[in-house]
């Protein structure tokens, strides 16, 4: 019974589907012997169809997100749940993404389904930083840093002001700025704030977790020694 809750959880489908599954001995162990639905064995024993289990709930997984793709389940456009494995959309808890990036932004998104992980990374308590790089479409004027860095910044529609942003200048047109919070499209806003416009925008870390040398469109699962870095 623990298995069928479990596989239908992870998006294997019904329990009824998945008790076909069992029925179909389609469950199996590493050596391809059939498992009943109670059998009691590790997680990293069981196949189905052959193929390991997905990543086991708690899981934490990193993917090099491209521009073009928008974090939601229901868009029609592209979604990022289209550069993983289907079932991951449809797993219970979902796997969602940990601080949104826009459609039009790239780079590291992290996504699970570990509510206090999550909260643990966004909360502004925390103060996990996230780094992005901003090409503009205008030169800086240069009293940017000093306007982001004076925490007095307050955005169209907002009521409390933003947190300090610590900016470099890395280019007349380029800039890096490391956030503690993650308000909606926070980067975009700040520079409308002070009259430019974000032509490009990454998201290089959250923490002291980067991205590697992971190509753009791909994913992977987090050991500890990531998840340790990111706090
Ligand atoms: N700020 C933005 O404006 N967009 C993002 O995707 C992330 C931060």
């Amino acid at each position: 019974m623990k298995w069928i809750k479990l596989l239908a959880n992870l998006g294997y489908g019904s329990r009824r589907q998945v008790t076909a599954l069992f029925d179909e001995e389609r469950v199996t162990d590493a050596a391809g012997e059939p498992l009943p639905p109670e059998a009691r064995v590790d997680y990293a024993c069981v196949r189905i169809d052959g193929e390991p289990l997905d990543p086991p709930p708690g899981t934490v997984i990193l993917l090099n997100k491209p521009v073009g793709y928008t974090c939601s389940t229901k868009d029609p456009g592209r979604i990022v749940y289209d550069l993983l494995p289907s079932r991951f959309r449809v797993r219970d808890p979902l796997m969602s993404p940990i601080g949104r990036l826009d459609r039009d932004t790239s780079g590291l998104l992290l996504f699970t389904d570990d509510g206090q992980f999550l909260h643990r990374v966004i909360s502004p308590k925390a103060k996990v930083t996230k780094v992005y790089e901003v090409v503009l479409a205008q030169d800086l004027r240069g009293d940017e840093a000093a306007t982001f860095a004076g925490g007095e910044l307050m955005l169209d529609s907002e009521t409390t002001p933003l947190l300090p942003v610590p900016m470099t200048v890395l280019g007349p047109r380029q800039a890096r700025l490391t956030l503690m919070e993650g308000r909606y499209h926070q980067v975009r806003r700040m520079f409308a704030a002070v009259g430019n416009h974000v032509e490009q925008l990454a998201r290089l870390s959250i923490g002291g977790l980067t991205l590697g040398d992971l190509p753009a469109g791909e994913w992977r699962v987090l050991g500890d020694a990531d998840r340790a870095a990111i706090f």
